[in-house]
């Protein structure tokens, strides 16, 4: 942890949250280009524990943690942390931002989402003060309406005083649905996760019969 803090030179850190059933492309490729367009340090993938707005059958955490680091591993501005797998109760983005700004109080947190993930954020636990903690930045998504996103936003705005940006990034228009329907079917997924991702489910035989 004190190499990340010495790693982090501009005190910018991005912030990837997310299921990850499974990662894929599109996950990499809106860190990657939110990254290089604010210049941030680090970012860090953060798979979800227990995600309190998910219900249905989810992975299995361990499974889904590891593919998350399979998919990042040649990146070395990519991290991932477990902290919110090894917690036991359901995990909300609201403590991983405490944590992140506690131990290292000088630093700045972009916290990245996709456009449709910024319409739900007041159903988020404690919405206000996961404003206070980062700045958002709303990626756009195929599928999901630019102006809705962008009318919610300034709502959000004016409401919270939250900091949102909002970003075009030349995006995929690639789910974990999808692919997990894919799968079920017996499709291909080759080229919408990284090979290793590909390799790991069908060693593990994930998402066959659900
Ligand atoms: P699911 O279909 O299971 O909801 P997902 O593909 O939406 O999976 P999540 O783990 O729910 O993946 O998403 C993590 C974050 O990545 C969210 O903020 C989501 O908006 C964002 N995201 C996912 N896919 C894309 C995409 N194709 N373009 C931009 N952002 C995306
Ligand atoms: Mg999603």
């Amino acid at each position: 942890l004190e190499k990340f803090k010495k790693d982090c030179k501009k005190n910018k850190i991005g912030i990837m949250g997310g299921t990850f059933d499974p990662i894929h492309y599109a996950h990499l490729a809106t860190a990657e280009f939110i990254r290089d367009k604010y210049k941030l340090d680090k970012i860090i993938f953060i798979p979800s524990g227990k995600p309190p707005h998910k219900l249905g059958n989810i992975t299995d955490k361990y499974d889904r943690y590891n593919m998350v680091n399979l998919a990042t591993s040649s990146n070395d501005d990519f991290l991932v942390w477990d902290i919110e797998i090894k917690r036991e109760e359901k995990t909300y983005t609201v403590d991983t931002l405490r944590y992140l700004k506690k131990a290292y109080n000088n630093i700045d947190i972009f916290f990245i989402t996709g456009a449709d993930a910024i319409c739900d954020i007041e159903t988020w636990k404690n919405v206000e003060e996961n404003f206070k903690l980062a700045t958002f930045i709303a990626a756009t998504r195929p599928g999901i309406s630019l102006l809705r996103a962008q009318e919610k936003i300034e709502k959000l705005k004016n409401k919270y005083n939250a900091k949102i940006i909002s970003v075009y990034v030349p995006s995929l228009d690639i789910s974990s649905t999808y692919i997990r329907g894919q799968l079920k079917e017996n499709k291909s997924i080759r080229y919408l996760v990284p090979e290793y991702v590909e390799n790991y489910i069908s060693r593990n035989s994930l998402y066959k019969n659900e």
